[in-house]
């Protein structure tokens, strides 16, 4: 596998092929995701699918093909899709009357039926959800973080007024940040994005953006306020109090299967995959060692310790039976795939009471193999997972800190943006926004939202700055 530092693109690629994440689909650009990554899609699933369902939200299923006039009812969302559809002119051995768009997001076919099943205020706010894949044509694929077809959960609510659907919007978000920093252990940055980087088809587009290792950024996530504009043109509207016929405030928010790579390109290494322990589909692997006889002794006991630690509710896996592999062999791939810790157990271990244990990656300096008595480990275990999931966080946080700087002059962003963020003032003019990409080949990933109140002027082009604060620009996948 190439080294991260070498060059982190071809590390990434060939690292989630090799850890049995994903395959490469037939069509350019799809993804097979395998058994490893699946369980990891389903743990992150899982959870986010309780916060939206505790917050009151319904999940529904609506088709995967849209009618093509659907989406051209709202002006600025068929032209922020148009480019990325994918349409559907010949079923059944003839041509279609009406071309049909494979969904890329679903904000007209479920406009148009909460527009049938709205009618007064007491329908509001109307909470839904749908677990579904989309198609979205995409030109610069990446395995994971933007492929043509992915997993995703979109909500759809809508709402009486722009308070209502605010809180809605500014909810998701924080839902999404919970998921990030607290399952994936990735410290993401809340805010806004600027009109040049908004939802086509949005009011307001609210971001989550992470650091990857490489000093790049990652949009993990986003949620939308919509205003009325579908509302508008799927005739979303209700009678209010007063019985006046009102357009309701509506809102979209999503998480896709680009946080699994998300994941991979937060707390990766040179060995490979380094998997967060609420989100590894194992989280500790108990290896036997030794050959013959004393390898199946070590298996049995390996075998009963494995189901001690799944008593715990603790997801183990033994790895006894592979007797052709040495269990060097083992121990890389296990690191390879990013497994939180490692039990080691062989003769001298088990004559001792012991087993040895290791961790993905030392959480304090000099730390290394560790012998654990045989009856106590089960009940450590989840001690050490959860040290292990603040440490990957608290690590992320760091490499984020020491890689963003606070930058005035025009050779200083341009110098930071190579490799990293730079918090800097912006005009907010969306043409700027192009001049500086065209430079430097950075776009501004958000405005903060808990930035300090300042002002100043544009890092490009000297104009006062908007937003009262500073914006975050870098380079981004
Ligand atoms: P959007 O509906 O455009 O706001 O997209 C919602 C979220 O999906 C974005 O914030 C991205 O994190 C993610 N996303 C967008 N395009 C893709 C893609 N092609 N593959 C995977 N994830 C994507």
């Amino acid at each position: 596998m190439t080294p991260q530092s070498e060059d982190f693109s071809a590390w990434y690629n060939e690292l989630v092929v090799q850890a049995q994440l994903v395959d490469r689909g037939p069509v350019r650009g799809t993804m097979v995701i395998r058994p490893y990554g699946y369980r990891v899609w389903e743990l992150l699933q899982a959870d986010l699918d309780r916060r939206i369902k505790d917050a009151g939200h319904d999940n529904v299923s609506f088709p995967s093909l849209i009618p093509e006039s659907y989406l051209k009812r709202e002006a600025e969302h068929v032209e922020g899709f148009s480019p990325e559809l994918a349409v559907v002119t010949h079923a059944g051995g003839k041509e279609l009357d009406e071309p049909l768009v494979v969904r890329p997001t679903s904000e007209t076919i479920i406009g148009e039926y909460m527009a049938k099943w709205i009618d007064s205020h007491r329908d509001l706010p109307l909470l839904l959800n749908q677990w579904a894949n989309v198609v979205r044509w995409e030109m610069r694929p990446r395995l994971f973080l933007r492929t043509t077809e992915f997993l995703w959960q979109e909500g759809h609510t809508a709402h009486a007024d722009e308070d209502d659907a605010m809180r809605e919007t500014m909810w998701a978000l924080d839902a999404y940040a919970g998921v990030a920093r607290e399952l994936a252990a990735m410290p993401v940055v809340p805010g806004e994005k600027t009109p040049g980087e908004r939802f086509a088809g949005a009011v307001r587009t609210y971001t989550l953006e992470a650091m990857m290792r490489d000093g790049r950024a990652l949009q993990a996530a986003t949620s939308h306020y919509l205003g009325t504009n579908f509302a508008k043109a799927f005739e979303i509207q209700y009678q209010d109090e007063a019985g006046k016929l009102t357009p309701a405030h509506t809102t979209s928010w999503g998480m896709t299967t680009r946080m699994l790579g998300a994941v991979v390109m937060t707390h990766g290494d040179d060995k490979g995959l380094v998997l967060p322990p609420r989100l590894a589909p194992y989280q500790v692997v108990i290896v036997p060692i030794g050959r013959k006889e004393q390898g199946e002794q070590a298996a049995a006991e390996a075998r009963r310790l494995g189901a001690a630690i799944r008593a715990m509710g603790i997801r183990v896996h033994v790895d006894d039976n592979r007797p052709q592999l040495s269990p060097g062999f083992k121990f890389n791939e296990w690191e390879m795939r990013g497994v939180p810790v490692r039990v080691e157990l062989g003769k001298r271990d088990i004559d001792g009471g012991v087993a040895t244990l290791v961790r993905r990656l030392p959480t304090v300096e000099g730390q290394g193999k560790e012998q654990i008595p045989l009856d106590k480990l089960p009940e450590l275990l989840p001690g050490i997972l959860a040290d292990f999931q603040s440490f990957l966080l608290a690590r992320a946080e760091a490499f984020r800190e020491e890689n963003t700087a606070v930058v005035d002059g025009w050779d200083a962003f341009v110098a930071q943006v190579a490799s990293g963020w730079a918090r800097a003032f912006h005009c907010g003019a969306t043409a700027c926004e192009d001049d500086v990409k065209a430079e430097t080949a950075a776009t501004p990933r958000v405005i903060p939202a808990d930035a300090p109140d300042e002002t100043g002027t544009c890092v490009k082009c000297g104009s006062p700055s908007a937003y009262g604060r500073r914006v975050i620009f870098g380079r981004a996948y």
